[in-house]
């Protein structure tokens, strides 16, 4: 028996049954670091729940929090304040090594002067997996990650695509519950990041009752793999909702804008009818999605002022005199391959449009263009009740 099972038991006889309890539970959860003076504030508020086999991807920009969460769980970091829970058992004041849990970070974190063998073996003499056991165990786990025939190599033989596997393969040869990427990934080329990421998937599919959790500031990662994804900002957790609602009907201005890229056209809302509005964008009325406004979000008010989430890859761009278009200015251009990139003004309109249109366009900057929304044009953003500056900082 392992000792998540060994785990999960004593967890059994003493409070509810573990199936009824979340594999991952972040209870308000909060974490200052303090470097002389200074304090930090890391994480704030964070509540999350993760079910078995639940993989839920942690997204925000580079020191929004998400590591930290991560080593709170795992034990490398105590919170200031709340509590981290496993399978309904408090593991706040628990060591790293007694959680179980399984971790894979950027760097990979082999041991130079160890083999691939003795890499993964290392996690299970910790874990006081029996000496019979071991050799089948660490097998087990190298077959998993495709690096069964590398037992005898030393890290710096292997490229960084197979060091992260072994990784990989070190933290799931304890057989974990719960199994945390810290943007696992990141050090690996665009090419290899794409074949690692199917294969995390097939080992998703290996796994059906681990819960994950993913940390990445790369979207396409988070939509590739995770059940929902918790969208982070400066500290705070900001949205969290299956990949697909949050791109649909993003809650925030921020999560539009981070998961999939927005126009955000401020507007007024003029009629409202079921999930459908018309609303005024410079002197343009258009017809946009109205989502019902959820817990914490304020009604739609009519002649109220919003904000419309236009998807850059919607908005069309052809010649001045086609009907309905609104004349704009190409600002810059920028290829990107399959797609390119135009920055217009637009007459009427405050903001900048970006516009992702098919192909390589050649056009000079300057050129006067016609640029079509569609229909609808996109989707209102909810407004929060008493919105409240999500930075926090304390000196
Ligand atoms: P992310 O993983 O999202 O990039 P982190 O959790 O690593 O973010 O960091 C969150 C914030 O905490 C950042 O402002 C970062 O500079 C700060 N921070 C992280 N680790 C430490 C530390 N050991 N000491 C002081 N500040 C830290
Ligand atoms: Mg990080």
């Amino acid at each position: 028996m392992s000792t998540g099972d060994a785990l999960t038991k004593s967890i059994t006889a003493q409070s509810l049954p573990a199936a009824t309890e979340p594999a991952i539970v972040f209870d308000r959860v909060g974490v200052s670091y303090r470097s002389g003076r200074k304090t930090t504030v890391a994480l704030a508020d964070f509540t999350l729940r993760v079910a078995a086999g639940e993989t839920v991807a942690l997204l925000g920009p580079s020191g929004s929090g998400k590591s930290t969460a991560l080593k709170a769980l795992a034990g490398f970091v105590r919170p200031t304040s709340g509590a981290v829970r496993l399978a309904g058992r408090d593991v706040t004041d628990l060591s790293p090594a007694k959680r179980g849990i399984g971790v894979v970070v950027q760097s990979y974190a082999l041991f130079p002067h160890m083999t691939v063998h003795g890499n993964v073996a290392f996690g299970l003499k910790s874990h006081r997996v029996p000496r019979t056991e071991i050799g089948a165990r660490v097998t087990e786990a190298l077959v998993m990650v495709g690096m069964g025939a590398y037992a005898k190599r030393l890290p710096r033989e292997l490229s960084g695509g197979q060091q992260q596997r072994v990784a990989i393969a070190r933290a799931l040869a304890i057989r974990p519950k719960v199994l945390l990427l810290d943007e696992p990934l990141a050090a690996l080329d665009a090419q290899l990041r794409q074949s690692m990421l199917g294969e995390l998937q097939q080992l998703r599919k290996a796994l059906p009752d681990t819960a994950m959790l993913y940390v990445t500031h790369d979207q396409s990662e988070a939509l590739a793999l995770a059940d929902r994804i918790a969208v982070m900002r400066a500290s705070r957790l900001v949205d969290i909702d299956t990949a697909a609602n949050l791109w649909r009907r993003p809650p925030s201005d921020f999560t539009a804008a981070f998961l999939g890229g927005a126009n955000l056209l401020p507007c007024t809302v003029n009629r409202l009818s079921g999930g459908s509005a018309l609303v005024t964008v410079g002197a343009k009325t258009l017809r946009a999605e109205a989502p019902t406004p959820g817990v914490g979000q304020e009604d739609w008010g009519l002649d109220g002022p919003a904000l419309l989430c236009v998807r850059p890859h919607t908005v069309r761009v052809g010649a001045p005199s086609e009907r309905d278009a609104l004349r704009g200015t190409v600002r810059s251009a920028v290829w990107r391959g399959a797609s390119t990139r135009l920055y217009l003004d637009v007459d009427g309109l405050a903001d900048e449009v970006t516009a992702d249109v098919p192909g390589q366009v050649d056009t000079a900057i300057g050129a006067v263009v016609g640029v079509c929304f569609p229909d609808p044009a996109g989707v209102l953003i909810p407004r929060p009740v008493g919105r409240t500056t999500p930075i926090e900082v304390q000196k």
